[in-house]
């Protein structure tokens, strides 16, 4: 909905991936004067269409909308962002058909890299509902040591030095600098952060930290890829259950 050129990106790197794999999609490019109404009675045509296995409303939506509401709309079973509380609720008791597409991108890459989890000391910074706690999560279901930081972690420096993986998911460009980071740690910057002269740029001083970790993610080419894939997972497991 609206004008967020970041949303317009993203939908169409989702359309474009939708295409290449010959998934049938429908896009409705909502205006920002849309009502609360509207935006729901559309999500819940959606929900009615047996065409349609999966739905995603692309976040933010503009001010005065209740993002809330409209995601809880949203039947579970079609919920492939994975955000409704019904989904939220399964992934916390490790029982889930669907996970939030970026976590679920980066424990993919964690797996094929042949990285185990388990034992290890996973930190995230960042708590956020879509990336940081659901991230979190899900390296303590594959039973790593989970330490889970915010904006008022104390000594931050401390604990990320102790990470065996170090996921970045801050919102804040080069925030991960090499002094922060375990030699030979797997770093995983999840941060889309667009400079002044409007090159990409993630949480981590890519340059810096390669120099020590492990392996290490890019930006752009890491996360932002594999969060689309695994949207397109769910929204075939979407259909397998259906089926
Ligand atoms: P968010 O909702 O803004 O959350 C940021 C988190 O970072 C918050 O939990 C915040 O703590 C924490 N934080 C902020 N400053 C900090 C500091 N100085 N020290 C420690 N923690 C700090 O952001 P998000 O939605 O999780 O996204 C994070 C980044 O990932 C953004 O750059 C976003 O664009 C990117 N992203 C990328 C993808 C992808 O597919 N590649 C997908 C989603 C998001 P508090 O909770 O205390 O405020």
């Amino acid at each position: 909905m609206g004008d967020d050129p970041a949303s317009k990106v993203y939908v169409g790197r989702k359309e474009a991936m939708c295409q290449e794999l010959n998934m049938y999609s429908e896009k409705y490019a909502l205006p920002a004067e849309t009502t609360q109404e509207e935006l729901v009675s559309l999500v819940e045509k959606l929900n009615n269409d047996d065409k349609i296995h999966g739905i995603l409303v692309q976040l933010p939506l503009p001010k005065g909308l209740d993002e809330k509401a409209v995601i809880n709309t949203i039947n579970p079973e079609k919920d492939v962002d994975a955000f409704h509380p019904v989904n939220v609720g399964k992934i916390m008791i490790g029982d889930f058909d669907f996970v939030p597409c970026t976590p679920a991108g980066i424990m993919e890459m964690i797996k094929e890299s042949g990285c185990e989890v388990e034992g290890k000391n996973c930190v995230v910074i960042g708590r956020s509902n879509i990336v940081g706690k659901p991230m979190s999560m899900l390296l303590l279901h594959q039973n790593g040591t989970v330490t889970t930081c915010h904006s008022r972690t104390k000594n931050l420096k401390d604990i990320t030095k102790e990470a065996d993986i170090l996921v970045a998911a801050v919102g804040r460009a080069n925030f991960v600098t090499a002094d922060m980071v375990k030699e030979g740690a797997v770093v995983i910057d999840v941060g889309m952060n667009r400079l002044e002269d409007g090159t990409l740029c993630g949480d981590v001083d890519y340059a810096e930290v390669s120099k020590i970790a492990g392996a290490i993610t890019p930006v752009p080419g890491g996360v932002g890829p594999m969060t689309i894939s695994m949207l397109m997972q769910n929204t075939i497991t979407a259909a397998e259950k259906k089926a």
